[in-house]
């Protein structure tokens, strides 16, 4: 129950309230009302009996939801609000016809790349009268008076308008997002109209977005559903608005299907461990059933980095840019020049959204441009395993790899090269400072000259366990780099260990760790010219090798074997067995290094009749 009193002696009327409440509780069957007062104090008595006790209503209306409140005085300001709303209600086709309301755009941008992914379409009602009002408060009034489908119809118009000029002048459309409220669903289809406006203006569909705040989506039956797959099968993206500010976002997402979810800024207004980790949970769980994620509401930098940092995509806010009407958007997007992304482009990104850098493991993304590397992402336990190399940055690596100023340098170079070519995930190990480095690649999307190449990068000389050789020499390992294939063999044990092996098949190699003589034989099979196999068997075989070893002068022996090489095409290829002793015990080092005469022996042995096979 509610009641709106009218009443001059506000200090009486205090002491009133509860005996009016124990009186109406008194009455039969009343015990569980809950009684509401709205106040209004009287200092003119010129004021009409009707205003007052509108008044009173209406602070009393205030209070309505709110349970723990039983009491409310009127304020001036309620009394303006309510003159707005009606103005609102009653103005708002006048606002239209008049070109009062405005559409803004707010930049929307990405995170690894720093282009600009698209805008979101907002609306102003930039008044004669009352100056600028806010969405905030004009939407959900049209909403209840039942006419928000003609502003987002209208603001839809706006956007496709625009489209059409740009591409009219021959400059860049940028893609848009705009809002549908929850009652643009129950006026006949809305997907229909969106799409007789669309073709009016010639845009394509993928330069439009369409934005469903989520509370929308509550308990709303089949219409909503159908539509929202109509527009995703015709080619629109379709993104939830406003994730988390629900009470049932996870219910929603489960009961449609998005491409997109807007993480609402409510979580970043207290920008605390517990909003991040709760941001963190977010982006892991999107990633998991293929969302893309933005988060709305970023303003400062310290917030942007963080929303990098864990993988998010997309990012809009005030540290990029307000909604802004098109001509500033312009002028912006002149000022900061800005990439707007293509179609094409949004996908070779997209790529990203499915990697999830919240991981222990050390991962980067790198984009390969004709031979160049740049990092795109990295994270911390990435740097750790940079600097465990005695590296200072990701970029230095990226520098010294694009300067080829080493023989690292070009190995890795010609790995990722590799990467590319094939569309596989690969292997390589080098050394380093003395350290022993894993690098594993995962190709993950192409546009035009640019590739996007995962990155894991680990250290295995500080990993107790798998440490192959605490002791080999500092000189050693440096001479390391200058092979194709150096492998740590333990007879006894049977055991093959690769320090460095640069060259097609090595997943193999990396995985096989016990066996030699499958190993050879799954070497020579993969990796020997057939010409050669039979020399490569003797030279590898196991019962003579000692003594072959004890007579010759150097105490190592070698061979001369064509090996498939990183362009899988066959080299001459050195080929030594190499008895080492570390911590008293025996081992063999084997290795396989380009020989310096490759091309003279080549022309020996195409000139002796035997073909080269490539
Ligand atoms: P929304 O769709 O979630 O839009 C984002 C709102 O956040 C916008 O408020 C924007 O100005 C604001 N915002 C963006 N970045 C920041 C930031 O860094 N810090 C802060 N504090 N705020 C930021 P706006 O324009 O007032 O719109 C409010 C809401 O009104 C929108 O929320 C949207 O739900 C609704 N709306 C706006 N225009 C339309 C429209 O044309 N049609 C419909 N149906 N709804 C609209
Ligand atoms: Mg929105
Ligand atoms: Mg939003």
């Amino acid at each position: 129950g509610a009641a709106g009193l009218f009443c001059g002696g506000v200090h009486t009327l205090k002491k009133q309230i509860p005996v009016i409440t124990g009186q109406i509780h008194g009455l039969y069957d009343a015990s569980n009302l809950d009684v509401k007062f709205g106040i209004c104090p009287v200092d003119e008595y010129t004021m009409p009996v009707e205003v007052g006790c509108s008044r009173a209503r209406m602070a009393c209306d205030c209070i309505k939801e709110i349970p723990d409140r039983h009491i409310c005085y009127y304020t001036h300001a309620m009394g303006e609000k309510r003159n707005l709303r009606n103005y609102i209600i009653d103005h708002f086709r006048e606002a239209l016809e008049k070109r009062w309301i405005h559409v803004y755009f707010q930049p929307v941008i990405r995170t690894v790349s720093g282009t600009l992914a698209s805008v979101e379409a907002l609306s102003r009602w930039i008044d004669p009268q009352k100056g600028m009002i806010s969405p905030g408060i004009f939407v959900p009034l049209l909403e209840d008076s039942r006419q928000i489908r003609k502003l987002d119809m209208y603001v839809l118009e706006e956007i496709c308008r625009l489209c059409q000029l740009q591409r009219e002048q021959g400059k860049v459309m940028i893609p848009v997002s705009f809002n549908l409220s929850r009652m643009d669903f129950f006026q006949g289809s809305v997907f229909e109209e969106v799409e007789e406006i669309r073709k009016r203006y010639q845009v394509p569909r993928n330069m439009l977005y369409v934005e469903i705040t989520e509370s929308v989506l509550i308990h709303e039956g089949d219409v909503l559903y159908q539509e929202i797959e109509r527009f995703r099968q015709a080619g629109y993206e379709v993104w939830m608005d406003d994730f988390g500010s629900g009470y049932s976002s996870l219910n929603t997402l489960k009961n449609y299907s998005f491409d997109e979810i807007k993480i609402d800024m409510a979580f970043l207004s207290e920008f605390t461990e517990k909003s991040q980790n709760i941001i963190k949970a977010i982006i892991r769980m999107a990633k998991k059933i293929g969302l893309h994620t933005l988060m709305e509401g970023v303003e400062t930098r310290e917030q942007a980095e963080f929303v990098q940092s864990i993988g998010c995509e997309l990012i809009q806010g005030y540290y990029y840019g307000r909604p802004m009407p098109f001509d500033e958007l312009k002028r912006k997007y002149w000022e900061k020049h800005w990439k707007v992304e293509t179609p094409e482009l949004r996908q070779y990104y997209g790529a990203l959204s499915v990697v999830d850098f919240l991981t222990d493991k050390p991962l980067a993304v790198v984009e390969v441009s004709r031979g160049n590397v740049r990092y795109l992402f990295t994270n911390e336990e990435y740097k750790e395993t940079i600097y465990s190399a005695g590296m200072e940055s990701p970029e230095q690596t990226a520098e010294l790899v694009n300067a080829q100023a080493g023989p690292i340098s070009k190995n890795i170079q010609s790995f990722l090269t590799d990467v590319v070519q094939s569309h596989e995930r690969k292997i390589m190990t080098y050394t380093v400072n003395g350290q022993y480095m894993k690098l594993e690649a995962e190709y993950l999307a192409s546009h035009e000259q640019n590739h996007l190449i995962l990155l894991s990068h680990t250290n295995f000389t500080i990993q107790k366990e798998e440490n192959p050789s605490d002791n080999l020499d500092e000189v050693i390992r440096n001479l390391l780099y200058l092979y194709q294939t150096v492998s740590l063999v333990d007879v006894e044990k049977d055991t093959a260990i690769p320090l460095m092996m640069n060259s097609p098949y090595q997943d193999y190699f990396h995985k096989k760790r016990t066996g030699i003589r499958d190993m050879v034989e799954q070497y020579m099979e993969t990796m020997i010219h057939p010409g050669d196999r039979e020399r490569f068997l003797a030279f590898n075989a196991q019962d003579s090798m000692k003594k072959r070893i004890q007579q010759s002068p150097e105490g190592m022996i070698s061979g001369s074997f064509r090996t498939l090489g990183h362009d899988k095409k066959y080299h001459w290829d050195i080929h030594s067995i190499i008895p080492v002793i570390l911590k008293g015990k025996n081992y063999i080092l084997y290795t396989a290094r380009i020989s310096p005469f490759e091309n003279e022996l080549n022309i020996a042995c195409t000139s002796s009749g035997e073909e080269t096979e490539t």
